[in-house]
């Protein structure tokens, strides 16, 4: 089973992800902690991705597609896997769509994490005097909740036309949301 969990940045997709794959037992993708390894470990792709990650802007799909070919092809995402963070642009959603079609797999459910503006933008300065990473200073903060309103959002209507999209408020506690989430999916 693949299931996508959406969300603009601050919507708890991490939290909810690793809760969600440990209690399937599937392996969780993320390309924002790949991402963030790659520029600590200083390796050639972290090096030409950091500009873009340190001012909150997509990575381009040039580099990131090949990675998620790589995350998909994993022999343990073989049988299912919780994709968090991508696809966030129309090619990563073409890319995962047609690479699973041809495994004869699909994306069985999208979770929609919903959180309002206000409450995304507190939680991202929260978890900067916290977790100090370098995207979460306030114009990063800005230029992802854009980007996600003008790249990554239009995938709602790309999925929801096939009727797999599941809305899950992403207020409360994380074990009501993860509840929720148990409950919409089914298992
Ligand atoms: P995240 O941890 O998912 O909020 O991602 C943090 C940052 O990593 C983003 O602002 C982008 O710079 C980069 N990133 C993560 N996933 C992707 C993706 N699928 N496509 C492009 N950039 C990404």
């Amino acid at each position: 089973m693949f299931i996508l969990i959406l969300g603009a940045p601050g919507s708890g997709k991490g939290t909810q992800g690793k809760i969600l794959a440990e209690r399937l037992g599937l392996p969780k993708i993320t390309t924002g902690d790949l991402i963030r390894s790659a520029m600590q470990d200083g390796t050639p792709l972290g090096l030409e991705v950091k500009k873009y990650y340190d001012e909150g802007k997509l990575v381009p799909d040039s580099v990131i597609l090949g990675m998620i070919k790589d995350e998909l092809d994993r022999p343990d995402a073989k049988d299912g896997a919780i994709l968090d963070g991508f696809p966030r642009t129309a090619a990563q959603a073409e890319l995962v769509d047609r690479t699973l079609a041809q495994r004869q797999q699909r994306l069985n459910h999208i979770l929609l994490l919903d959180v309002t503006e206000d409450e995304l933008v507190r939680r991202m300065r929260a978890r900067a005097r916290v977790e100090g990473r370098s995207d979460d200073t306030p114009e990063a903060i800005s230029n992802r909740l854009q980007i996600y309103q003008r790249d990554t959002a239009p995938l709602i209507a790309h999925y929801a036309q096939r009727g797999i999209i599941k809305r899950v408020p992403g207020i409360g506690t994380v074990d009501a949301i993860a509840g929720e989430i148990k409950r919409v999916i089914g298992r």
